[in-house]
Formats: C-alpha cells, sequence, structure tokens
C-alpha cells in the first residue's frame, strides 16, 4: 500500500461534438472508444478504457508510473473525437479522502513552489454526493489555503484543482492537454484522399479524418519518366497521417505514361486540367474497388490557375463521386500553419519530382471548356484508360 491519498493514476477524456448527437451518441461513443483502445495497443502499458457519463476514463494498472500515464495521455492526444485530455487521479468518493488527494496534487505541484494564486473547480456528474459543488469547492479550497498559504484567485488562477464527482468515483486533476476535436475516425465512412507530395494534399486529409471520415491515400507518380521519390515523400506523408487514425494504406498509380499521353494531344493550356481529370476519374474507379464514398482534394479557391471556380467545376465534371475540398477556403499561410502544427510541413517541403512537373505549360488555361476536355477525353480513351491505370496500381500498408 502507498501512503498516497491519491489513489490510481488514470487519463480523464472529455468529448468534443459527440455530446451533442441525439440518438446516434452511442454509436459515436462506441466508435471513439475503439478508436482509443486501437491508438494505445502501442503504449506498453495494459490499460482499462471506460465510459462514463460524459467522459471516458483510462485507467492504468496500479503501479503505472508517470511516465507511462503520460506516453497514454500523448498517445490519446492524437485521436479524433476527443476535446481535452486529463492526468487525473482516480479517489475514492468521500469529501475527506477528496481532501487529502487535493492537498498532495497541490502540495507536489511547481505552481505551489512558486506561491501561485489558486481555484478548486468541482462538478457533480452524481447529484447524490454528500456536498454540493460550492461546498465541495470551498472545503478543499480552504484546506489548501491553510496548508500553504496560497491565495485564492477564481477569476485568473494560475493553478485550478478541478474535482469531478462521478457514479462510481471521483477525478481530480490540475491540468490537461487539448486533443484533436472533431468525430471520431470512421463514423462519417470512408474517403480516398489524392494525395501529392504537396503541403495542401496531408492538410486536407487530416481535416477529413478529423470529421469521421478514415480516408485511403492515392499517389499518382510520374514513373516510369521520374524517380520513385515522390513516393517516398507521399509514404512519409501517410505514416505521419497514421497517428490520427491508423490501419492507413497508400495507392500508387504509375501515371507517367498517361501524361506523354496527354502532351502528345497537342492541347497545351488544357494539359493540366485534362490530367486532373483523368487523375479524377482513375480516383473514381479505385474508390469504387476498395468502397469509399468521396474523393478528397487538397484545392483551395484560386491558389493556383489549375483551381479557378470554373476549372474546379470542370473537375467536380469528370467524377460522379462528390469531390470533398476541405482547404476551399483556406489562404496558404492558413494552410502551411496547420502543416506544420501537425507534422507535415517539413515533409512536404523536402525536393521531390512530381509527375506535374512534367507538365508545365507556359500559360496555363483557367477557363476551360468542358467540351474541349471531353474531346481530348474520346481520344486518349480515358474511359478505357482509367480502369487500366487502377489495374496497375500497387498497395504500400503501413
Ligand atoms: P498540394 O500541395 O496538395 O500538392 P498544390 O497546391 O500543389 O496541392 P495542385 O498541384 O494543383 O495543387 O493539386 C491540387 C490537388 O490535386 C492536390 O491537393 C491533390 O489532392 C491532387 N493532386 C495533385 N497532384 C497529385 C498527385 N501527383 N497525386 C495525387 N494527387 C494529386
Ligand atoms: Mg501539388
Amino acid at each position: 500500500m502507498t501512503m498516497s491519498a491519491l489513489g490510481e493514476p488514470c487519463v480523464l477524456l472529455k468529448l468534443g461534438e459527440i455530446v451533442l448527437k441525439g440518438k446516434n451518441r452511442e454509436l459515436f461513443e462506441r466508435r471513439l472508444i475503439s478508436n482509443i483502445r486501437d491508438a494505445l495497443q502501442s503504449v506498453d502499458v495494459k490499460v482499462d478504457v471506460r465510459k462514463r457519463h460524459g467522459v471516458i476514463a483510462i485507467f492504468l494498472p496500479e503501479g503505472a508510473t508517470a511516465e507511462q500515464a503520460e506516453a497514454v495521455a500523448q498517445r490519446v492526444a492524437d485521436v479524433p473525437g476527443l476535446v481535452w485530455i486529463h492526468r487525473a487521479w482516480r479517489v475514492a468518493k468521500d469529501p475527506e479522502t477528496v481532501l487529502k488527494a487535493g492537498l498532495e496534487l497541490v502540495g507536489e505541484s511547481e505552481e505551489a513552489k512558486r506561491g501561485a494564486r489558486f481555484a478548486v473547480r468541482s462538478r457533480r456528474r452524481d447529484k447524490r454526493f454528500p456536498m454540493h459543488s460550492n461546498e465541495l469547492d470551498r472545503y478543499v479550497g480552504g484546506a489548501i489555503n491553510d496548508e500553504y498559504g496560497l491565495p485564492v484567485d477564481l477569476k485568473n488562477p494560475e493553478l485550478t484543482v478541478f474535482i469531478e464527482v462521478d457514479r462510481d468515483e471521483v477525478f481530480i486533476f490540475t491540468g490537461g492537454i487539448p486533443g484533436q476535436g472533431g468525430l471520431p475516425v470512421g463514423s462519417s465512412g470512408r474517403a480516398l484522399v489524392l494525395m501529392s507530395g504537396g503541403i495542401d494534399s496531408p492538410v486536407a486529409a487530416y481535416r477529413m479524418m478529423r470529421r469521421g471520415l478514415h480516408v485511403d491515400f492515392l499517389h499518382f507518380s510520374g514513373i516510369p519518366f521520374t524517380t520513385s521519390e515522390s513516393i517516398y515523400k507521399a509514404y512519409a506523408l501517410v505514416r505521419k497521417l497514421d497517428r490520427f487514425q491508423g490501419r492507413s494504406r497508400l495507392w500508387v498509380v504509375p501515371f507517367g505514361k498517361a501524361q506523354q499521353s496527354i502532351r502528345n494531344s497537342g492541347q497545351d493550356r488544357l494539359a493540366v486540367i485534362a490530367q486532373r481529370r483523368l487523375m479524377l476519374k482513375t480516383a473514381e474507379e479505385v474508390a469504387h474497388r476498395i468502397r469509399a464514398a468521396a474523393l478528397i482534394t487538397g484545392d483551395a479557391l484560386g491558389q493556383v490557375s489549375s483551381q479557378t471556380l470554373t476549372n474546379i467545376t470542370a473537375q467536380d465534371n469528370a467524377v460522379e463521386l462528390p469531390i470533398l475540398r476541405p482547404l476551399v477556403g483556406w489562404d496558404k499561410t492558413e494552410i502551411m500553419a496547420e502543416a506544420r502544427r501537425i507534422g507535415t510541413l517539413e515533409i512536404s517541403e523536402l525536393p521531390d519530382e512530381d509527375c506535374c512537373s512534367l507538365l508545365a505549360p507556359k500559360r496555363a488555361e483557367t477557363r476551360a471548356k468542358i467540351e474541349d476536355l471531353k474531346q481530348i477525353e474520346k481520344r486518349l480513351d480515358a474511359e478505357e484508360l482509367c480502369v487500366q491505370l487502377a489495374d496497375s496500381i500497387q498497395e504500400y500498408t503501413l
């Protein structure tokens, strides 16, 4: 037995938008818990993930170290659907034990050593608890004040002791790290991301994972006319993004020859859009094969000539599946900041020879006509070509 009043270490998770769900809420929660369990496979401690009312608790085994608790917290911080992750303590459900735990938690904190202003914030999810929240605040706060002489500051505390009275236990903690927010991956279905080696598409993938999509990644390489560098980059990006969803797959289409035929079709100014439509058609074919219900791209309105409103319309026209463009209203600086935050920017900025560099007309069409594009596609036999391209695909599983 330890002499500590702090009971067992645990990690307490606060759910995001899920709490707004009505009847479906339970489905979302089950998905989230299953995602959390999957994510924690990579952490070397056996945990017990439990649903409580409006929160999820992860209990660590007795004797688990602070490092292990931290590793669990850090890992779940990447799982979409959570807004806060607290390293907490699970203590017995009586005011005296809670008070002792509060004293110990504050006594150990760096803030207390600096004489920080503090507050206690209690809430009861179980109203049968003998004290009201306000009473509990004053009871524990008063003791902390007596013991350490710290000043109380309810408006702007430097240290907050959170006490949450739950059904079977009380959780007590002082800090937390923000989660990813959004919805649990998988709760919105499956989609296919068109993934270049650039900055935008990995961010687009991340944003859609956060809206509950599990995504596969599709990369078009310039092979056999380029090196494999862009594939390595795409692979590195997928590895970086896998922590948000797990079980990621990268599909690579050797696209060089198809690009050559587009270039040879003589329609220089339309080549980029014609190529993008062929990519989308191929992606649609692949999506059907892997049962993905939408395509995702990193397009942002007006960012480059292929992303004018006219040209985006011409791309939508190429396929029947919806094309999701989460970055459509984002500035490049915003996209870059997000890429830096999720750790993909430095990979995207590595040099590579994307297949697109094979097609760089002097002047690209900003108002491509769909009829002209269809003419090119007829000559290429695009419908057949995209089936062949989908047949030549290679899978890279993480
Ligand atoms: P990114 O930074 O994502 O490469 P970008 O600003 O370079 O985007 P484009 O090259 O016009 O813009 O590409 C627009 C979108 O088309 C990309 O976000 C991506 O979804 C898709 N795309 C472009 N090239 C490829 C490729 N080689 N393989 C797969 N998808 C691609
Ligand atoms: Mg690109």
